[in-house]
Formats: structure tokens, sequence, C-alpha cells
């Protein structure tokens, strides 16, 4: 039997007529209509001399066609290749010349500057797609057959490759499989007991695993329905939150709707669940938000090259702070980075993750796909954390983002968790700077609560009792907000950038 992650989907479909995805000016596709839909634009890639293998690159804006058109590339062996709309022309010049598609899809505005880029880098053919089922592909979608006949794929043949957001040198593309989709979405349904009564809110974007494949594959995969907000919108998330059953969000989702004062118990009480994911989550906004709705939020930790690691379970204990248990068929160890020897219980050391979940490598990085494997199959996540003795998973930060100062090693996470229980502190982030003395030198930007009027002279004396010498920030600074990218994630090298003529 062909193990196309397409057949699988529409194999266990409960009802065609249910809404597979409306959005919220009221446009909707049932699944019936997705299906046909997806046969005509996989008709148009044949046409278009596509096959399996093929890389097929999307840059459009959020709409139910292009997460369509994600399902026609499944259903024609095609590679989906999503990149964020906020690329330039220089960095979609990279990406083209890199991942060599066939074809490339782009928002009707756009064409007339990517097409020469993209023809003289080989490309066979540029198609349009707005917003509102416009543009060259939806029209030739619209005169195409919609009877396909899914293509044959093996399991480890490629599904997509979505680039990594690359904060620190190139960015990399990761290779997953039709079988590493199929079973991170098979695990979380049943761990987060998705059913066809389902609706997921959507304000996440499309061309990042967390919106395309760990809340899109889901709602596939269990017959549920999805709303599609174009962008994070408190007062839309109001009024959807009236029929929606489950929101997947950043941790900017969360603290921002905290400061809605329409968010209670009676305007969440058609929820069931609320999932963080793609950056830490406080453990002060999980409390808040049980204090505020009555809900514990569901914190679970993944990555581009891995799908989903870890989650809080669904019926246990949901720890705040913690990004829960590693999924069923998942292993998680903890190592020492060098070495990779395996760490005992709550040391922290380098996560590393095996299990049909992780990716096939980075396309055209063989030797780099090889360094980021042990030679026992695991994968270097490049996450620090640790493991607790009931099994819970906790993470202080990205290896690249650990401190070394005066030869001792700082783990940012536990600095900022100290700076951000100080009272009238908003949030936090420590980095190490350049030091002629230290080599680098611990240094906290600090966000105030509106109102607070904190000094660094008090942080700093609140710190000194709680925190060993070396681990005391040099200096505190003071800004209005933490620069991050459109996943919430703090980038800490543009701070680092910012900042790095401090200790001059
Ligand atoms: P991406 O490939 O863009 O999804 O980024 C993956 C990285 O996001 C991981 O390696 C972690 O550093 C971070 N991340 C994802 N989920 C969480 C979480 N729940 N808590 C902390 N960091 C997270």
């Amino acid at each position: 039997m062909s193990q196309n992650f397409f057949s699988l989907i529409r194999s266990g479909t409960t009802d065609n007529d249910r809404i597979f995805i409306r959005t919220t000016d009221g446009r909707s596709y049932t699944y019936q209509e997705a299906w046909d839909l997806s046969a005509q634009l996989a008709n148009v890639l044949g046409s278009k001399g596509v096959v399996i293998g093929d890389r097929v690159a999307v840059q459009v804006d959020k709409s139910p066609e292009a997460i369509i058109l994600y399902l026609a590339c499944l259903r024609a062996g095609a590679v989906y290749l999503p990149l964020n709309t906020a690329y330039t022309l220089a960095e979609l010049e990279y990406f083209i010349g890199d991942a060599k598609p066939h074809v490339v899809v782009c928002t009707p505005d756009k064409y007339d500057a990517i097409e020469p880029i993209a023809s003289t880098l080989g490309v066979f053919s540029t198609l349009t797609l707005g917003t509102r089922k416009d543009g060259t592909l939806a029209a030739e979608a619209a005169m195409a057959s919609n009877s396909y006949d899914p293509v044959f794929v093996e399991p480890s043949d490629l599904a997509a490759i979505l680039y990594t957001s690359g904060t620190t040198g190139r960015s990399k593309g990761a290779m997953l499989t039709h079988a590493n989709l199929a079973s991170n979405a098979r695990t979380l349904v049943e761990y987060w007991q998705f059913t066809d009564r389902d609706v997921l809110l959507h304000a996440l974007p499309i061309f990042h695993t967390h919106g395309l494949f760990v809340a899109t594959n889901v709602v596939l995969l269990s017959s549920a329905s999805m709303c599609f907000l174009s962008k994070f919108d408190p007062k839309l998330i109001r009024h959807e939150m009236q029929s929606a059953t489950v929101m997947m969000g950043v941790p900017t989702f969360y603290s921002r709707l905290l400061k809605e004062e329409w968010l209670n118990r009676d305007s969440t009480d058609h929820m069931r669940l609320f999932i963080s994911g793609s950056a830490p989550l406080l453990a002060d906004t999980h409390r808040a938000w049980t204090d505020t709705t009555g809900h514990h939020i569901l914190e679970r930790y993944g990555m581009t090259e891995t799908n989903m690691i870890t989650s809080n379970p669904y019926d246990g204990e949901r720890v705040p702070g913690s990004v829960g248990l590693p999924l069923p068929g998942i292993n998680v160890r903890i190592t020492e980075p060098e070495g990779g020897k395996p760490l005992p219980a709550n040391t922290p050391g380098m996560i590393e993750v095996k299990g049909p979940n992780v990716f096939k490598g980075y396309w055209r990085m063989p030797e780099k796909t090889q360094s980021e494997f042990r030679t026992d199959g695991y994968f270097i996540t490049g996450d620090i954390g640790y493991i607790d003795d009931d099994g819970y998973v906790f993470i202080s930060g990205r290896s690249k983002d650990l401190v070394i100062t005066g030869g001792y090693n700082v783990y940012p996470k536990e600095v900022e968790s100290e700076i951000d229980s100080i009272e009238g502190v908003e949030e936090s982030a420590v980095v190490g700077l350049p030091h002629s003395d230290f080599g680098e030198a611990v240094t906290a930007v600090v966000i105030l609560k509106d109102g607070a009027t904190l000094t660094e002279a008090e942080i700093l004396s609140r710190l000194d009792p709680v925190l060993a010498k070396y681990k005391l920030p040099k200096r505190v600074l003071f800004e209005p907000a933490l620069p991050r990218n459109t996943m919430g994630k703090v980038l800490k090298s543009e701070l680092r950038k910012r900042h790095e003529g401090l200790y001059k």
C-alpha cells in the first residue's frame, strides 16, 4: 500500500460534508471541496511536469487555498516548500537557488519581481495565488479535473522541506518524510484527544511547523475543523472562542490575551484545550491563565527538524515551566554536550531525540546532517535542558545562548527566572556580551511592567542573595520590549548585536 500521507488522511475522514476550514470573513471548504480543489491543483502541477520528489516553493499569504496546495503536493508526491512571507527578494534568491524547485508559487503582486529571478535559476514555471482564490494557479485549477489518484510513495520519500529560521548562520532545509508527518500527527491526535467534534482556532502562520504541521495535520487526521485567522487578533479570538474548542498558540498569544479585560471563565468556557509552544511559556503566564480562565495551558516542545518531541499530559499534571513528557514512541535523553555521555536526572545537558518523528537530514548538507546526529541515531537538538525525577523535561535554553564567563557556564534561563520573579518585572533576557577579562559578561535586558520603577541597583541587590557571584549580571539594561520573531522567539542574537560594545 502507498504510504502517501494524503491517503492516510483521506481514508480516515469521517464525514466529507463537514467543514474542514473556514475564514473569519465567511469563506469555507468542506472536506469534499478540499479533496476536489487539491486534485485540481495536483493536476495543474502535473501539467507543469512536476513529478515525485520535485520541490514546489510557495511564498503566499495565509489562506485555505494555500493549505489545500499543501495537500495537492502530498497527493502529487511533490515536496512542499513553504517560505516565510517576510523573506526579501535577495533571501528568496538564496532559497530558490538552494532548493531548485520545479515550480514557484507567489502572491500576484510579487510575480513581476520573482518570475525573472526564478526563471534565471531554472524554475520551470512561476504561478500566483492570492488570498481570495485569485491568481494564475487558481485560474488554471478551476479548469482542471477534480479527480487525481495519489502518487505511490515510500515512507521515506520527502513530503516537505522547511527551512529553519536560521538565527545563526545559513538557513538549512529540513527534509521531512511522509512517515515523519504521519507518525507525529497520529501521536498528537491521540495524546491531545482530538476528535471530529473539535474546532481549532488557528491564528499562526502556515510557513512554520507549528501552524502547518502540528495544527493542520492534527485537524486533518481527526476530521476536525479549523477557523483561520489571517493573524493574531484578540477581538476575533474573543468572538471565535464562542464556537472553537482548541487553540494552539505561541506564548505571546497568551501574554497578550491576559491583558484583555474580557478574558475570564465565561469567555473561554466553550474551549477544552489551550496549547502553547515554539518558545518558552513563562510559569507566571501559565499560572495567570489558570487564575483568569480556569484552564491549564498544555505546553509542548518540538522543532522543525523533529516535529513534536514532548508534551504535558492531557489528563495528568501540566507543570508550569516544563515542556512535559517525551511523547509515546519518542526517546529523549540528556547528554554531556561535547562527548555525548548520558547524564543522570536533574542534571542539565544537551537534549537528544530519536524516533519516527525525526527528519531525514538537511537538504544538500550531508556533512552538517552527520554532525548533528550521534552514531546511535540520536539527533542533537542544540537545546539545553534536564529531566526531573518524574520524567518531565525542562528547557534551560539553546546551547549557543549559553554564557561562558571567566570559565564558568551560566544558563541564561536560571538568571532570567530569578529576575522574572521580582515584582514589577514583565520579562527578561540574559545574554553573554564580549568582555576583555571574562570572555563573556552576563548581561540582563529587563522589561518592566507598566508603572514599575525598578533600578539596576535594586535588581542586582535582589539577585545577590540567590545567585552565585559568577552568575550575577555585570549590567542590567532596561528596554521597552524584547525583539522577537513571528513565532514569538526572543532574538538573542539581535540583543547581542545591539549591545556588543557595552564593555569595550
Ligand atoms: P523551530 O524549529 O522554529 O520550531 O524552533 C525550535 C526551537 O524552539 C527549539 O529547538 C526550542 O529551542 C524552541 N522551543 C520550541 N518549543 C519550546 C517550548 N515549549 N519551550 C521552550 N523552547 C521551545
